[in-house]
This record gives C-alpha cells, sequence and structure tokens, in this order.
C-alpha cells in the first residue's frame, strides 16, 4: 500500500534489528520503518501527483 511518511513511520520495519542511537523509531520495542531515511524507501513516482506517498521498496509495489 501507498503511504504518507508520517503513517509510514507508524509501521513496523521487518528488516531493521539493530539500531544505534537513532531514536525515536524504536518505541515499545518495535523497530518502525525510517521512510526516506531508509535507502529501500520509494516514492510513488506519478509525475501527476506530488511525491508524498511512497511504499517500502522490500515489497512489491502496490497496486492502484
Ligand atoms: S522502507 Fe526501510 S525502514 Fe521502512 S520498512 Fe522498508 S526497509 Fe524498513
Amino acid at each position: 500500500m501507498y503511504l504518507k511518511e508520517e503513517d509510514a513511520k507508524k509501521k513496523c520495519c521487518p528488516v531493521m534489528t539493530r539500531v544505534d542511537k537513532n531514536e525515536p523509531i524504536v518505541s515499545d520495542n518495535i523497530i518502525k520503518c525510517i521512510v526516506s531515511n531508509c535507502i529501500m524507501w520509494r516514492w510513488k513516482q506519478d509525475m501527476r501527483e506530488p511525491f508524498s506517498l511512497g511504499y517500502c521498496g522490500l515489497a512489491s509495489k502496490p497496486e492502484e
């Protein structure tokens, strides 16, 4: 699913297992998505819309 960065930050990251001194992405022992600070973050590539939506590049591109 495409998400705004603010919403993706609330989601759990399935791959990051260690984060050093990078709070506040660790909360309640869940490591959360760091969105555009992660090399895997992808923006929705639709030039008709601002790049306000994106998705985790580890998953397949969301269907429209
Ligand atoms: S974009 Fe990066 S930080 Fe976010 S869920 Fe994917 S791998 Fe984890």
